[in-house]
């Protein structure tokens, strides 16, 4: 076994090994690390290299691959691309806006508005959390009132990923607050209609290329066209969305895991203490060992959750349990990577810190690791 070795049982797919030069190239470190944010030029690429519509159907605009080999492109573009941000933010459009409206599209201006998405052309946010609706995601406090030829929505959502920029907003909206998970609808908003007020951007420790905020509507008029699924199916548009972002985001987190472990094992073998290199000792090389386990474990439960998802099995365990591991995983690497780094893992330029912030808000959206436990606790009938 090299240092890098793995035991995924597949290689990358061609998409995937093309995608590492090519990111590599356009996305130096020094250009990307920890930068305000994308640009639509960003985005275009991103678009052209395939990574926004990777896992849509190809006769839609996509690149029709399963979520199995979506989830090998998004772990190149963790491993090589050290912009965080800017993959995260093309990850939540094309994994809770994209897909949804892939999977429940019914007129041609959702069409047009995923092909849009796919190329790069079009920004999307995903607009579930509000205030206080964060976990619980059934007592919305935005309405939608039935008018004529459409629905009136009224509300503050917030910690919308790509909001400032977003061309496009899925918003979920409730017609019946006692009805709370069934009485929510999903709705396209787009940033030209009245009454939509995109917020500024929050100011996050990490993911700071990705702009979040909030997003205002008064009395914003949505025409039927753009309702997305049937009334009352928010939640079902919603769950859709999440079993691919649980799938095949945390991807980005595994590629993060890889590249932390090769640059901890080159400095073991390189930096001598005590007339040593330290990964002699024995401390360093167990923290580098808990390193490669956490990447490896979590790399096989990911892809398991993936091929549940392309085989159409019951995926949410296995996607929580992924989204539990990579996350917290990720986390407790970057803290050791910092250590193992000694003073340099804690200059900004190391972009070893760059690594911990990053990856601590992976253990909130998508449902809190607290939420995952809960989704796996109920599977076991607890
Ligand atoms: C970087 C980032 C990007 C995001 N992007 C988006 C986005 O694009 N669109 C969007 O809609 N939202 C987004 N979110 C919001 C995210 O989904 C919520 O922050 C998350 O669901 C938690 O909600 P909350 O912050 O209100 O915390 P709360 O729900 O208030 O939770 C607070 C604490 O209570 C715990 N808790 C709550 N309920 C339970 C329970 N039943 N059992 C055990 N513990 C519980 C939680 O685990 C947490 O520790 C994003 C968040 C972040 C940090």
């Amino acid at each position: 076994m090299t240092t890098t070795s793995r035991f995924s049982p597949a290689p990358a797919p061609a998409p995937a090994r093309d995608l590492r030069e090519k990111l590599r190239a356009a996305f130096p470190v020094t250009v990307t690390s920890d930068r305000p944010g994308y640009t639509r030029e960003d985005w275009a690429l991103l678009g052209r290299l395939g990574l926004l519509g990777a896992s849509v159907p190809a006769e839609l605009g996509g690149g029709g691959l399963s979520a199995v080999d979506t989830a090998a492109m998004f772990e190149v573009a963790g491993e090589v691309c050290h912009d965080t941000g800017m993959l995260f933010g093309a990850a939540a459009q094309l994994f809770a806006c994209a897909m949804p409206l892939a999977e429940f599209r019914s007129t041609a201006v959702h069409e047009r508005w995923l092909a849009a998405m796919c190329a790069g052309e079009a920004i999307a946010g995903n607009a579930m959390t509000e205030a206080d609706a964060g976990s619980d995601t059934s007592r919305l406090a935005t309405t939608a009132t039935r008018v004529e030829g459409g629905h009136l929505l009224d509300g503050t959502k917030t910690w919308v990923s790509n909001g400032p920029v977003a061309d496009v907003y899925l918003v979920y909206a409730t017609t019946d607050p006692a009805a709370r998970h069934l009485g929510i609808t999903a709705f396209l908003v787009e940033r030209a209609d009245d009454g939509v007020h995109p917020g500024p951007a929050h100011d996050k420790a990490g993911l700071r290329s990705c702009p979040a905020g909030p997003l205002r509507l008064e009395r914003c008029f949505v025409p039927d066209e753009r309702t997305l699924g049937p009334a009352g199916a928010g939640a079902a548009v919603f769950g859709h969305s999440m079993s691919w972002e649980r799938g095949c985001l945390f991807a980005l987190y595994v590629g993060l895991q890889q590249r932390l472990l090769d640059r901890c094992v080159g400095h073991a073998r390189q930096r001598r203490q005590f007339g040593q290199p330290i990964g002699q000792f024995q401390a360093v090389a167990d923290r580098i060992v808990g390193m490669k386990m956490r990447l490896e474990s979590g790399r096989l439960l990911l892809r398991r959750a993936c091929e549940a998802l392309d085989e159409g099995l019951p995926e949410a365990g296995w996607a929580a349990m992924a989204k539990l591991s990579i996350s917290e995983g990720t986390v407790a690497s970057a803290l050791d990577a910092v250590n193992l780094l000694g003073g340099a893992g804690y200059l900004r330029d190391e972009l070893v810190e760059l690594v911990l912030r990053d990856s601590m808000p992976a253990t909130i959206f998508s449902g809190t690791s607290d939420i995952q436990r809960r989704i796996v606790a109920r599977e076991l009938g607890l």
